[in-house]
């Protein structure tokens, strides 16, 4: 798709995200109007391949939707990333039945996709799960507590991860999938968090029963796939929307400074003033140059046909996610301390700067950035030459 192209399908979507962001924010619930543009936009078929009608995979296509979308609706963009992400992982590791059959309703975007990686007991650990796959008669049972699923009450289908066998280790993780009309759900839990609101990311319990050709990928290598493809473009999607939703916040609040009508706020003519926007300009720029570099460096890799999944490689990706949940976080608490109480930190604020406070505060939260320090030292400790990006 040209640029032009990927321009007027995303026009149609961000006007009725900005419209519906307040209400879906406020009301913790989904965006229904934004999806349905968005399924009407051809959009949902990013990384499909376009053999199957879809978009094939541009990285800097997709980090640029997601930033453009979250600065309109951060929940709508998390959710259209996690889709993408997904949609690339089914894209490149399901076998030949399983890709003929979902990857043209997806690309036309019949089939949205959820995310279940998450479990009760062992967190946010993408690579371990308790919850197993029992076969028999050639099918493979499975019941899977999710206590959090982006979009649960609406995705069409869902990738699953769990363990291959009842006897099988931790991390001999297998993904399925799975839709809905095979499945048995039930959800549990309220949803009521600080931000992302409209993610709607409720608890669910999942039970039913899949063919061996749901299973995507090697049975018990996960790994595979989520080094290869699921987790580096999270971490490109995610700070790409966070990005987004700080650029989005910093945009109005440079409209409100300039505005010649604005009654009270900071006095444009004071260096302390000048010096907070160089910093919150700083700090985004930063981000956005190290985005597009490894957008640069993993395209080029996959054209070369060279794995995603070496220490460099995951040394940059988690970098990048530790940078981007921080910096814009940090961006948007600066903008509030800024704009002041009445500009910035109230809800009747000229600029709305609290809903972008609020979800990107999810930011650390998510693939918890706690556990991501740790294996990030890890894996500099392997590069004493020090190779930066
Ligand atoms: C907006 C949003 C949408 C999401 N959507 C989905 C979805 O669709 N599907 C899905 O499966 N999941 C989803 N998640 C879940 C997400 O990916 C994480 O799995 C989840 O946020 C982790 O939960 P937790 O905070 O309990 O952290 P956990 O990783 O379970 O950790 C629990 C606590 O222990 C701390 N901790 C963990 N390890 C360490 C360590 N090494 N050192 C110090 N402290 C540590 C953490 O900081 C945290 O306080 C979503 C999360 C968010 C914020």
């Amino acid at each position: 798709m040209s640029a032009a192209a990927y321009e007027s399908a995303l026009a149609g979507v961000l006007g009725t995200a900005r419209e519906h962001a307040e209400k879906v924010d406020r009301e913790a619930v989904f965006p229904a109007e934004s999806m349905a543009a968005l399924r009407a936009s051809g959009l949902m078929g990013m990384f499909v391949p376009r053999e199957y009608g879809g978009l094939g995979d541009d990285l800097h296509a997709y980090t640029q939707i997601a930033s453009r979308l979250a600065a309109a609706c951060a929940s709508t963009a998390a959710i259209w990333t996690m889709h993408a992400f997904q949609v690339d992982g089914l894209s490149r590791f399901a076998g030949d039945r399983l890709r003929q059959a979902v990857l043209p309703t997806i690309a036309a975007g019949g089939t949205y996709l959820a995310s279940v990686t998450t479990e009760a007991r062992k967190g946010a650990d993408l690579f371990t799960a308790e919850a197993p796959l029992t076969w028999r008669d050639g099918r493979a049972d499975f019941e899977r507590d999710a206590p959090v699923v982006t979009g649960g009450r609406h995705a069409e289908a869902f990738l699953i991860t769990l363990r291959r066998t009842p006897e099988a280790q931790p991390h001999e993780v297998s993904l399925v999938y799975a839709e809905r009309a095979q499945l048995r759900i039930g959800e549990h839990g309220e949803w009521d968090p600080l931000g992302m609101r409209g993610t709607e990311s409720i608890g669910l319990t999942i039970s039913g029963s899949v063919s061996p050709d749901q299973v995507v990928g090697q049975p018990g290598r996960f790994e595979d796939i989520a080094r290869e493809s699921m987790v580096p473009l999270a971490h490109l999607g995610w700070s790409a929307c966070w990005l987004g939703t700080a650029c989005g916040a910093f945009s109005d609040l440079l409209r409100w400074l300039r505005s010649p009508t604005r009654r009270g706020g900071p006095d444009l003519g004071s260096d302390l003033v000048r010096e907070r926007l160089a910093r919150i300009r700083v700090d985004l720029d930063l981000v956005s140059a190290y985005l597009t570099r490894l957008c640069d460096e993993l395209t080029a890799a996959r054209s070369a046909g060279r794995s995603w999944s070496d220490a460099h490689t995951r040394l940059r990706v988690n970098t990048l996610k530790l940078a981007a949940s921080e910096l814009t976080f940090k961006a948007a608490d600066s903008m509030v301390q800024l704009a002041g109480m009445n500009g910035g930190y109230s809800r009747l604020a000229p600029v709305k700067f609290e809903r972008h406070f609020r979800d990107l505060r999810s930011a650390r939260l998510n693939h918890s950035n706690d556990r991501m320090w740790p294996a990030t030292g890890a894996l500099a400790l392997l590069d004493p030459k020090v190779t930066l990006l």
